[in-house]
């Protein structure tokens, strides 16, 4: 070989580098839009599923809600069912006492003639009440007086026998 053929021998071998260098540098450039492309597609997935998410989040949001007011009026219509049920157990006692009159103090039924006869002296009239609690106070003094009594005899007692032993 001349020194001609050997320098396009090397010339060839860098052009083909070259044409090498300039494939690998196309198929980078687009594997690096590839990967800019699923960037952005990810992006759009994540921005849907956020939308999709505060979607479903304010739709229970307004479950909760209405299930709150619900609860509210629910409650509303027990307590009315109950002071219905209160009313209707009052109406059940006056149709069972049919005739009957209600004393005003304990509530029971009495017949117009016993009615009148209990009144005077119903437990839970408030005069009687002040009157039966008097009552016991004078109970309670006296037993304490019958105790002061007992044990001053008690004590004149021992003082008699202490004088016939002396
Ligand atoms: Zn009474």
């Amino acid at each position: 070989m001349n020194e001609r053929e050997i320098r396009d021998i090397e010339i060839n071998k860098v052009n083909n580098k070259v044409r090498k260098n300039s494939e690998d540098i196309k198929a980078m450039l687009l594997n690096a839009t590839w990967c800019e492309v699923n960037i952005k597609t990810y992006e759009k997935r994540i921005k849907h599923q956020e939308m999709l998410f505060n979607d479903i989040k304010s739709k229970l949001i307004k479950q909760i809600d209405r299930a709150v007011e619900n609860a509210k009026k629910t409650h509303d219509i027990v307590d009315d069912l109950l002071k219905q049920k209160e009313a209707l157990h009052a109406q059940l006692k006056k149709a069972h006492h049919f005739g009957m009159e209600l004393c005003k103090f304990c509530e029971r039924y009495f017949t117009p003639s016993g009615l009148k006869r209990h009144m005077t002296g119903c437990a839970k009239k408030p005069a009687v009440k002040k009157v039966a609690k008097h009552a016991n106070e004078i109970k309670v003094e006296k037993a304490n007086l019958e105790a002061k009594k007992a044990a001053l005899i008690k004590l004149k007692e021992k003082e008699i026998a202490d004088l016939q032993k002396g």
